[in-house]
């Protein structure tokens, strides 16, 4: 099976597995895990922050972000399409009492001057804004990688009305293989950051939370609330510490399987080559749950996302064959 649905169903490899097995543990609510200490401390430091947070899902670790830096009652600004606001069951609503105001730009492509005038700064009248929260890569836009420019004109704008940032950087490993922008200079552009370990870098599980001391301190009570303290989580933590050192150099494999994806299928009219930086394609096909559902039965999984959209990402799962194989089963349908 080609499975092309997500980067998220990647298994373990036979090395990943071993540094599992062979972790040191202990009980990480009372932060006396080894392995998860030391992968905390590595991706701190990866960022050039002070500290980090494991967390279970990326979801969490986007929540705890987005409660240490938006009380209830204030106001969240993000993309339209954002995971923030539209795959996390109404979080920062329903947990974080946090209200959510969006801006729309095609493939989720941050523009920092439409943000300026969408601030609301506090006042008796109005909801006030704490912070603005940007995806990158974009995950609905097609794997976009927001530019370095608009990032940094983001932070500026931040540091004028004193809001806080953060990133959903999920796919942050992506966007530094696309531009080699050092992982550094995001963590210095935002005051949090999530990452996931087990999205290209093939981990089964984690995420992490990045930022400094003080709320690193208050995102673990924050964690423990969300029902995210986790014991021996260093069998975990050391997939994560494995995918760290060994996989992110790998995603530019990612990310020409997915040019040659693209380019591939373009002529059949079902995606713009173009428009794919990283390891996600997105496919424009009319019926395209029938479409999924023959290619299914010949081998080959693509996501649905609407009547007539989907997407394709590569991974570390797939080689260069099944790529062929997926090019062949999806022309062949559409054709
Ligand atoms: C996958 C993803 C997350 C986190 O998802 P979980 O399934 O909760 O780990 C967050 N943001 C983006 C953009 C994602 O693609």
């Amino acid at each position: 099976m080609v499975d092309l649905r997500s980067d998220t169903v990647t298994r373990p490899t036979p090395a990943m597995l071993e540094a599992m097995t062979s972790a040191d543990v202990g009980d990480d609510v009372y932060g006396e895990d080894p392995s998860v200490n030391a992968l905390e401390a590595e991706a701190a430091a990866l960022f050039g922050k002070e500290a980090a947070v494991f967390t279970p899902t990326g979801s969490m670790a986007n929540q705890i972000g987005l409660q240490l830096l938006v009380r209830p009652g204030e106001e969240l600004l993000c993309d339209v399409k954002a995971h923030v606001v539209n795959f996390e069951m109404g979080a920062a609503a329903a947990l974080g009492g946090i209200t959510t105001r969006t801006w729309t730009v095609p493939n989720g492509r941050l523009d920092a001057a439409l943000i300026e005038p969408m601030i609301n700064l506090p006042n008796p009248y109005a909801t006030t804004t704490r912070a603005i929260a940007v995806e990158n890569t974009h995950n609905i836009g097609g794997g976009t990688v927001q530019p370095i420019e608009e990032l940094r004109a983001l932070r500026a704008l931040a540091d004028v009305y004193d809001l806080g940032l953060h990133l959903d950087g999920a796919r942050i490993w992506n966007a530094h293989a696309a531009t080699g922008v050092p992982f550094s200079e995001y963590g210095g552009l935002f005051d949090t950051v999530s990452v996931c370990l087990s999205k290209g870098l093939g981990a089964p599980v984690g995420s992490l939370l990045i930022t400094d001391a003080e709320r690193a301190a208050r995102a673990r009570v924050i964690r423990k609330r969300l029902g995210g303290g986790m014991r021996q989580a260093g069998f975990l933590a050391a997939a994560g510490r494995y995918a760290l050192a060994n996989h992110i150099d790998r995603l530019v494999e990612d990310h020409a399987r997915a040019q040659h994806l693209a380019r591939s299928l373009e002529p059949f009219g079902v995606c713009d080559a173009s428009q794919v930086e990283t390891n996600i394609v997105i496919v424009r096909i009319p019926g395209i749950a029938k479409v999924a559902a023959a290619a299914a039965e010949q081998g080959v999984r693509i996501s649905v996302l609407g009547p007539d959209w989907g997407r394709m990402l590569t991974h570390y799962d797939v080689d260069d064959a099944g790529i062929e194989h997926a090019v062949k089963v999806v022309s062949d349908l559409v054709r």
